[in-house]
């Protein structure tokens, strides 16, 4: 049986995640324990369509979302699961926070920790940021994207889209197309889906292809995986199509990686012409914010082969598995 075979809706044992009180990346969860998550958010996505969406699983909890860097859906998600199980969520941005005095980020979370919250939740641009605070703190740590390392609730949320549409992810062909030089989503998908026993293609420029990608993972990822740089190749017969943003932020001073975007866009760029590559009944995916006209045609974004805005609400659901799993009576 493959890696992920076996963990279809509702079977995995919630024993498989006990061993975590993190949520640092996708590496350290095997296929087991990414099948509690994605079960438990089974369940909180059935309650996001009920008319009262509150429940009183972290009441009298704490989460504190520390966010060095931009986000809209990952961190509102972040608070939204923290209110729908009735914990208190405290946002703090730099701008607001003694970083901008010159407070390292570890005084930062110590100072925070010190106040008791039971989980933090933790966007940085330096990779390995999350796995510091989770060493040092008390309280549960969750990264919400270290630098370009890893996003794993980004993961765990595609993964969830995914099992919604196909059934299962197990056998699944996912194409995953775009800046993966720079992307924490890239690598935590393709931790995730080879973990749970799809094949992933990897499609970009040579020049935004980081050497050593496809063994990031080890056996796993290696035997799983493969990386072209021809969006046909890719695009060829796919259950699903990532599509990646160029990360404009990560490459300040970097010499450029592609002509210009124009050219970007006639060749990796997902439009209704290229689409046709992937099976007829593919689904494309993107983690947002879309550069619309650039790695994605508005037509296929707003088209129904999109699920995009799905991803948005599993989003939420995938965010209260996690929280409860790390912060809920039965973490302790
Ligand atoms: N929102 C995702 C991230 O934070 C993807 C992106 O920014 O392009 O990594």
């Amino acid at each position: 049986m493959a890696a992920g075979a076996g963990y279809c809706h509702g079977v995995a044992p919630r024993s498989a995640f006990a061993p975590h009180r993190h949520l640092v990346g996708i590496a350290d969860l095997d296929a087991a324990a990414i099948g509690v998550v994605l079960d438990l958010a089974d369940r909180y996505q059935a309650i996001a369509a009920e008319p009262v969406k509150k429940l009183a699983t972290l009441r009298g909890k704490t989460v504190i979302n520390l966010f060095f860097e931009n986000s809209t859906r990952t961190r509102t998600s972040f608070e939204i699961a923290a209110k729908r199980l009735s914990a208190d969520a405290v946002n703090i941005s730099p701008s607001s926070s003694s970083a901008a005095k010159g407070e390292t980020l570890l005084d930062t979370a110590k100072n925070l920790d010190a106040m008791g919250p039971d989980v933090v939740v933790v966007r940085h641009a330096m990779g390995g940021a999350p796995h510091l605070l989770a060493r040092t703190l008390r309280c549960a740590v969750v990264n919400a994207g270290d630098g370009q390392h890893e996003h794993p609730t980004q993961a765990l949320l595609d993964a969830a889209t995914m099992r919604r549409h196909k059934g299962g992810i197990d056998g699944l062909e996912v194409a995953i197309v775009g800046d993966l030089a720079h992307s924490r989503v890239a690598r935590s998908n393709l931790l995730c889906l080879t973990k749970l026993g799809a094949r992933v293609r990897l499609c970009a420029p040579w020049t935004l292809i980081p050497p050593g990608l496809t063994e990031l993972g080890g056996e796993v990822t290696r035997t799983r995986s493969r990386v072209t740089t021809r969006l046909e190749d890719a695009l060829d017969g796919a259950d699903v199509v990532m599509m990646l943003r160029v990360q404009h932020e990560r490459t300040s001073g970097e010499a450029p990686r592609f002509a210009n975007p124009r050219e970007f866009s006639r060749t990796y760029g997902l439009s209704a012409r290229t689409l046709k590559f992937a099976k007829p009944d593919a689904i494309v995916m993107h983690p947002g914010p879309i550069n619309r006209g650039v790695e994605l045609a508005p037509d296929v974004a707003d088209s129904g082969r999109a699920v995009i805005l799905e991803q948005v609400s599993w989003g939420v659901a995938v965010r209260m598995a996690v929280l409860e799993l790390l912060a809920g009576d039965a973490a302790a």
